[in-house]
């Protein structure tokens, strides 16, 4: 039942796509005057001024995005792809089987048809608000704000990083128009360079096509230290939202010649 309510909901995203394709694909050249004109786009160089884009746009990719795998395995099998080893097990074949919809919708059309793990921010909120309106609040899968993005394993689950890499890297090989797998690290990477690097390898080592490491930085506005700042400023020993006296700041300058000149006393840099 699930694969068959997936396959429709694909055929759907396929008949979108291929809609507004069309559409896009009868607009001519001069309708996109800068993109066509400058020939940026493969083979526009070969199209005149009133030539319809279709035979440049089809260059391009059409691409599904999923969110909640994690909440999917839940619904399923009661367990996120974190959790078990069985629900990783389906997840990977369900994302495979994803894509092989998406190859094969390529094969048939000639076009460019690509599966992506979307990082759909607002999207994840907008649709479980509207699952939880239809299903009520189900413990793991509508019982938070926000969907998990795309194959992650959830945010608030713990788990050690290198475990989390291993979990999600297998979905970047499927996940051909993008994907990304985050760490967040919660002390100072500048302490700890031998981690950082680590962790950086063992993302190549999985496989992960697009890895990233989310750490604390603050920037001193007023002395321009960039860094973890905790209670007090290790530049110029300023504490949140303490003024500082013009000699003080004199005396900084002379020391780093690159500080910013105008100077507010926020502790983190918002604007
Ligand atoms: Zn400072």
């Amino acid at each position: 039942t699930f694969y068959r309510l997936l396959d429709e909901k694909i055929d759907l995203v396929f008949r979108q796509l291929m809609h507004r394709f069309k559409i896009q694909a009868a607009k001519k050249v001069r309708n996109y005057p800068f993109l066509m004109g400058n020939g940026i786009w493969l083979d526009s160089e070969k199209l005149g001024w009133e030539d319809r884009v279709g035979e440049v746009l089809k260059h391009g990719t059409l691409t599904v995005g999923f969110i909640g795998l994690a909440e999917t395995l839940k619904a399923l099998i009661g367990a996120h792809h974190g959790e078990s080893e069985d629900a990783q097990r389906l997840g990977l074949e369900i994302v495979a089987h994803m894509r092989k919809r998406c190859d094969d919708e390529s094969e048939a059309t000639g076009l460019n048809f690509s599966l992506i793990a979307t990082p759909a921010e607002s999207l994840s909120g907008r649709f479980v608000a509207i699952d939880r309106r239809k299903y009520g609040e189900i413990p793991g899968i509508t019982d938070r704000d926000y969907y998990t993005n795309s194959f992650h394993v959830p945010v608030y689950y713990p788990i050690r990083a290198f475990r989390k890499i291993q979990l999600e890297a297998p979905y970047h090989a499927y996940t051909n128009a993008g994907h990304i797998t985050y760490v967040e690290l919660d002390g100072d990477t500048c302490k700890n360079l031998k981690a950082f690097e680590d962790i950086i390898r063992y993302m190549h080592d999985q496989g992960v096509g697009y890895g990233s490491i989310n750490h604390p930085l603050d920037r001193d506005p007023v002395c321009g230290y960039v860094g973890v700042i905790n209670d007090q400023c290790p530049r110029c020993g300023r504490r949140d939202g303490e003024p500082i006296s013009e000699e003080k700041l004199r005396e900084l300058r002379r020391r780093f010649p690159g500080m910013p000149q105008a100077s507010c006393h926020c502790h983190h840099e918002q604007h």
